[in-house]
């Protein structure tokens, strides 16, 4: 039979690995939650790619500019470049390209 304190050795032994573990499972965690968040974003740009899609054949004539100015706005608004240099990217701060689209098609 093991001595106590073999037995204590294992005991702290096992805590360690607990201990690890529990680390490596938030890790985990924090990484699923990124992903999560990652995705999230990737297929609201998706959304708003063939929404830009669809912009592109406004501007050919099927709809009225107005409606086309309108829908770039929108875009812009929502945070995304519109004008021919970024389209459909993300927009960080204001961006003199897409302003100056919007002042053509508005
Ligand atoms: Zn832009």
């Amino acid at each position: 039979m093991a001595s106590p304190l073999k037995i204590l050795e294992q005991v702290q032994l096992l805590e360690g690995q607990l201990a690890a573990f529990a680390e490596e499972l938030d890790r985990l965690r924090v990484w699923v939650e990124e992903l999560t968040e990652e995705n999230r974003k990737l297929s609201l740009e998706n959304a708003h790619l063939s929404d830009g899609t669809k912009t592109h054949a406004m501007e050919k004539g099927t709809v009225t500019s107005g409606e086309a100015a309108r829908v770039l706005g929108k875009l812009y608004e929502d945070g995304y470049h519109i004008c021919n240099v970024n389209y459909g990217g993300l927009r960080k701060g204001d961006c003199l390209f897409c302003l100056q689209s919007l002042q053509r098609s508005g």
